[in-house]
């Protein structure tokens, strides 16, 4: 290809670190190399280092640095409250009963599954047809058994916001521990973890422009989580190992830049997803918003559209010829054909899910990115669409 142009629309699989924290974390790796739990300066240095970042995570969430434990990510965030808590209500003879719902992440939905095999119950609740996860819908779910409600704050793939304050307030009840996965909304809407209730929160830094295999757990003061990783005293005793120092600092710098920016963010973001979502209306025919159509209840950078009578793997891999990144529906199923669940949950039909790509923007996309996609992507459509009538003509559908 000559085509030099990069275009990257996939803000919700990963980010760029950025330049700020990027030299934040360098120091880190070579002259700040202590070991937290040593004695001497080097180590008390980075000791200190970590305290920092314990502090500027808080503040991104309204908790105390005494309740953010540093995870290896996201998915590890996930892992660990859905096994200790169930293993520890379970053990103290409380209950087995898991409620989650069916438009999870994998990091929650495959460690249910896992769970189901052991002995454990799981409710995956049924949602709207824009996502949501009503609480009445939970209500309805809760048994005497009930342990754990883990319910996302923010979908990844259709971008639904959802009512999580008055999900955790039906939690709390029936006197149930409420968790969410909040890996989405981090550093895209406000969080207040004390005013929403939350008990529990994972997050993670590649999301929010720090590095990846870094991560936070959330555990509200008086609630008792055993540990995940067992060895070293790191971690308050309850996830072993020594710190990954450099990717601490650069999360810790990576909250602190998110709480500084959210204003600008979501409008930035919202102002150029709105903007692409008009675009594609305006000028392709036969396309479809999957979500909520109120654009405030949305994840500010997504846009998840349908393209009807064609393939969402043709339209990724056409645009990546013209060097736009895209993905149908999330990452981590984007190798497999296997329709999306997040979709089918929200009662798209198979056929139009095969034609889905989600579309994120982020904090470095521009007007003109958003103008080049959409003139390729009305070339890509047209040409997929051409192919696809002579084919069902031919009779090869
Ligand atoms: C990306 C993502 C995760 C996984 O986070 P990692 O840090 O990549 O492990 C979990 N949940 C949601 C909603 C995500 O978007």
């Amino acid at each position: 290809m000559t085509e030099s142009r990069k275009v990257y629309l996939d803000y919700s699989a990963t980010t760029p670190v950025r330049d700020e924290v990027l030299k934040e974390m360098l120091p880190y790796f070579t002259e700040h190399f202590g070991n937290a739990s040593s004695l001497y300066t080097i180590g008390l240095e980075s000791k200190a280092a970590i305290d920092k970042a314990r502090e500027q995570v808080a503040n991104l969430i309204g908790a105390s640095p005494k309740e953010i434990y540093f995870t290896g990510g996201g998915s590890e965030s996930d892992n660990w409250v859905l096994e200790s808590i169930a293993n520890d209500m379970k053990s103290k003879g409380k209950g087995n009963h898991i409620i989650t719902s069916r438009i999870e992440h994998h990091a929650v939905l495959h460690t249910c599954q896992f769970l189901e095999k052991n002995g454990y119950e799981v409710t995956y609740l049924d949602v709207e047809k824009d996502g949501t996860v009503t609480p009445e819908a939970l209500e309805k779910a809760i048994r005497d058994d009930t342990v754990l409600i883990s319910i996302m704050y923010i979908n990844n793939e259709i971008g639904t916001i959802e009512p999580i304050r008055e999900l955790a307030e039906v939690a709390h009840k029936h006197g149930i521990l409420f968790h969410t996965d909040a890996v989405q909304a981090v550093g895209n809407t406000p969080i207040d973890v004390k005013a929403a209730g939350i008990d529990m929160l994972s997050m993670s830094s590649h999301k929010i422009y720090g590095p990846k295999g870094e991560g936070a757990l959330y555990v509200r003061r008086g609630v008792r989580i055993p540990s995940f990783i067992h060895g070293g005293a790191q971690e308050m005793g309850k996830r072993a190992g020594t710190e990954n120092l450099a990717g601490i600092v650069g999360f810790g710098k990576a909250a602190e830049l998110a709480k500084q920016n959210l204003e600008n963010h979501v409008r930035h973001c919202s102002e150029l997803r709105d903007y692409l979502v008009q675009q594609i209306m305006e000028k392709i025919p036969d396309v479809y918003l999957n979500g909520p159509a109120d654009m405030s209840r949305r994840h500010p950078g997504n846009a998840n559209i349908t393209f009807e009578y064609i393939e969402g793997e043709s339209i990724l891999l056409l645009l990546d010829s013209f060097g736009i990144a895209v993905s149908t529906g999330s990452a981590c199923s984007s190798k497999s054909l296997e329709p999306s669940h997040v979709l089918s949950a929200i009662g798209v039909p198979d056929e139009m899910i095969h034609g889905t790509i989600r579309f994120t923007v982020g904090d470095f996309t521009t007007k003109e990115d958003i103008d080049y996609t959409v003139e390729c992507l009305v070339k890509v459509v047209e040409r997929l669409r051409e192919i696809s009538s002579v084919n069902s003509q031919k009779g090869w559908n």
